[in-house]
């Protein structure tokens, strides 16, 4: 059988088809920029890539290229769900949802936790009811993995009644990768992933690391929103929360613009004063760029300590892993990471660590070093497994 996998952003839809058992794609796109006049879809199928342009096309007419392309495959009537990548669902998810009106009216209350995503979720569900009204529709969030963190983890140090009233706890993202990754892990540690305690670190444009105890996540560096912990591509990561006040006295800036530029003008990109992209600031700073250079080592020092933070979490660590564009292709950011965390046991492997790239997991780790691992992660696929696995849908 086929799962039809949707990730819709507020002017982007990722979608792939894919075999939930095998995790084999016939099909996968992105569609950017919907809505402008440079709006484009990316479709990849048998090994050829092509390039539409929509020509400031809506996500509506990104949706009729989707089901254009499947009918002239012949995929359509092979379709049996639809997965979404839902962003929130708040403390009430704690597990995939096949879609009812219910559902869909409760991840429309976790619009206020997450209001750039949860409503652009929200929006390709609704496409895909019309497009496919005879198919069931199931939402995978993103932060149902972490929904077992327990309280130690989950809770501020603030006011109750904000905890009680308006939702104000560490909820965690990333959930789909983490589960993935670590689940993987175990397969390629050739132990069952119920005996393994697993630091996941995500590592893209968002970054998270997670500490997965026997499976289920009991931390993240994530929070009420995917804005705290880690330096990422445009997002500050953690500041002091004093911050906001102090800015706003002194520049007159508001919290909305001050929130924006914490998420959009941050991290890599507003320290090397250059990009976001780890890979051109990898050879920036190999040709001698200050900000670059300045920006790499406190992306990996501020890792660092996220991963030592979950280590404290679980206890006992046996295993790292690293994931994420950043974390499947740059030997530069893990040796840089494993070099501040000797007193965790890691050791690398130089040459393992240089060889691996996307599309290979593997070790990066010595054979005296606790095992760092780099995996691929493949959210399309854990959201076509879920999606399977909760409408009991057997294999093709
Ligand atoms: P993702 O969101 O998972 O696609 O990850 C995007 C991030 O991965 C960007 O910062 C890219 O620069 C980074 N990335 C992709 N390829 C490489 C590479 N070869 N070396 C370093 N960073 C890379």
């Amino acid at each position: 059988m086929w799962t039809l996998v949707l990730n819709s952003g507020s002017s982007s839809l990722k979608f792939a088809v894919i075999d939930p058992a095998s995790g084999e794609t016939r099909i996968s796109g992105l569609a950017e920029r919907l809505g402008a006049e440079a709006a484009s879809m990316r479709l990849d199928s048998d090994g050829v890539r092509q390039t539409h342009s929509l020509n400031g096309g809506s996500y509506a007419e990104a949706m009729r290229l989707v089901l254009a392309e499947l009918d002239a495959l012949g995929l359509r009537q092979d379709v049996r769900a639809v997965g979404h990548r839902v962003v929130h669902g708040g403390s009430r998810f704690s597990a995939p949802a096949v879609i009812t009106p219910e559902v869909l009216e409760a991840i429309r209350e976790c619009v206020p936790l997450a209001p750039l995503h949860n409503p652009a979720n929200i929006a390709g569900i609704e496409a895909a009811m019309n497009a496919f009204p005879g198919l069931p529709q199931v939402a995978v969030f993103d932060t149902a993995f972490h929904q077992t963190l327990p309280e130690v983890a989950y809770r501020y140090a603030v006011p109750e009644e904000w905890y009680r009233q308006h939702g104000v706890r560490r909820y965690g993202f990333h959930g789909i990768s983490h589960a993935f990754v670590a689940g993987e892990a175990a397969r390629m540690l050739d132990r069952p992933v119920s005996d393994l305690n697993l630091i996941t670190a995500h590592l893209g444009n968002g970054c998270s690391v997670s500490a997965v105890a026997g499976g289920r996540s009991v931390d993240s560096s994530m929070g009420l929103t995917p804005l705290e912990g880690l330096v990422m591509g445009t997002r500050s990561g953690n500041v002091d929360p004093g911050l906001h006040d102090y800015l706003a006295r002194v520049s007159g800036l508001t919290l909305t613009q001050i929130t924006a530029a914490l998420n959009r003008e941050s991290g890599l990109l507003a320290l090397s004063g250059l990009t976001n992209d780890m890979r051109e600031l990898e050879e920036a700073a190999a040709r001698g760029h200050d900000g670059a250079r300045l920006a790499v080592e406190i992306f990996v020092y501020r890792l660092a300590q996220g991963i030592a933070a979950m280590a404290v979490a679980l206890g006992r660590v046996d295993g790292l892993v690293f994931t994420g564009g950043i974390g499947e292709n740059s030997a530069t950011v893990r040796a840089a990471t494993l070099a501040r965390l000797p007193f965790l046991g890691f050791r690398l492997d130089d040459a393992a660590n240089t060889a691996a790239v996307r599309g290979q997991s593997g070790s990066i780790s010595a054979p005296d070093s606790l095992p760092a691992l780099v995996v691929n992660t493949n959210e399309e696929w854990m959201i076509a497994r879920e999606t399977a696995e909760v409408l009991s849908l057997t294999p093709r």
